[in-house]
């Protein structure tokens, strides 16, 4: 691991101008950063701390929103009224990442940034193999290698990663905007364009770019519109704590009133739901969320719905599991926020 300067930043002002110089990284819970020193994936000569930035807690009613600090961490906002009561999903999202010290530490902020779980990108260097994340133009060693774990949207033959954040899941879902500071001034970035798939990237021509966050900007806060609606957060993982997602999903369910002396499972009157694991984003359900208002909150009923939604789905030799995986995911979320199970 390289030396480095440390400095604790006075404000989000300052920290963004030391962001200028292209050698400083921000630091919040060091969980993710201080991991890629030592493996050799990022290197730094200065560190600023934000740690210290009490403009970037706290949780708080805005209006009609919900404002989460940066600094957040996953137990505070997994445990905090405010969330439970109005973003259920991201609550148990968050409650459901890593381990409890970890969550102790890990900050809201740092989590949507954090990168993939790719073995072949986490290796220690000198990398054993070809990574065109690690090393652009070298290639992908996953995509002829173990790839199980991969994405089965959005990925190209340059890199077949997946994005494991749990919370950005649900924020994706819950229609959540990021505030950014940056150079230029604030911004908004909405969290279902946060980040960027391969396809994307490679679109935009920078193949290996993985969000809309400029270099120097610093995330200040979230932003979400308070929801009444049912949410849940599914993860399935291999074991119950302490695990990535092996896919996950995200739902919010507002169900037509019951008419006095119907019988028979409740009609869905709007429902958002999104995967996670399945690409290098948050997969918004976006032709399921269109077809399911008028639909009953059953199993039999969601399923077609789910399964015409991820039609386009591709998935890898290793990974066609996860496309019945997710879909089940997506079918568990939707009941449970809806209260059917
Ligand atoms: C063993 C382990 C298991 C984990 N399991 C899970 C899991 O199951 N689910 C899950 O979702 N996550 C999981 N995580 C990820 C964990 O939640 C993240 O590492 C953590 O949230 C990152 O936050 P941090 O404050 O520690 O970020 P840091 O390590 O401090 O920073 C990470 C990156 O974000 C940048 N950054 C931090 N804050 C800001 C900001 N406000 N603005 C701009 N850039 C910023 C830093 O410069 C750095 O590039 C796990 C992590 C570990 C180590």
């Amino acid at each position: 691991m390289r030396d480095f300067a440390y400095a604790r930043a006075g404000t989000a002002e300052s920290a963004v101008r030391t962001l200028a110089d292209p050698g400083t990284s921000v630091i919040a819970g060091g969980t993710e950063l201080l991991n890629w020193f030592r493996l050799g994936i990022a290197a730094a000569d200065n560190v600023v701390d934000i740690g210290g930035l009490d403009e970037l807690r706290g949780i708080a009613s805005d209006g009609d929103d919900l404002r989460i600090g940066a600094l957040a961490t996953l137990n505070e906002i997994g445990e905090h009224p405010l969330v439970t009561q109005a973003a259920g999903a991201l609550a148990s999202a968050c409650l459901q990442a890593a381990s409890a010290q970890i969550r102790n530490r890990a900050t809201i902020g740092g989590n949507v940034l954090q990168r993939t779980r790719c073995p072949y990108f986490r290796a220690e260097e000198p990398l054993p193999w070809p990574c065109n994340k690690r090393d652009p133009g070298s290639g992908c060693t996953s995509l002829a290698g173990r790839h199980e774990r991969q994405a089965i949207f959005g990925w190209t033959q340059d890199c077949v990663a997946v994005q494991p954040s749990d919370p950005a899941v649900a924020l994706a879902m819950l229609d959540a905007q990021a505030d950014v500071l940056g150079p230029a001034g604030p911004r908004t970035i909405p969290m279902r364009e946060f980040h960027l798939t391969q396809r994307e990237a490679a679109d935009a021509g920078q193949p290996m770019r993985e969000t809309r966050l400029e270099s120097g900007e610093l995330i200040t806060g979230y932003r979400l519109p308070a929801s009444a609606d049912g949410q849940a957060y599914v993860k399935v993982r291999e074991r119950a704590s302490y695990e990535y997602a092996i896919v996950s999903a995200a739902a919010a369910v507002r169900l037509d009133p019951v008419l006095p002396g119907a019988c028979g499972a409740g009609r869905i009157a709007a429902a958002r739901v999104a995967l996670g694991s399945v690409a290098q984003r948050p997969w918004r359900l976006t032709l399921a969320e269109a077809e399911l208002p008028g639909t009953p909150l059953t199993r039999e009923a969601l399923i077609p719905i789910i399964e015409r939604a991820m039609a386009d789905a591709a998935p890898l030799p290793q990974n066609g599991f996860k496309v019945t995986m997710a879909r089940n995911a997506a079918v568990r979320a939707l009941l449970t926020a809806g209260g059917a199970s």
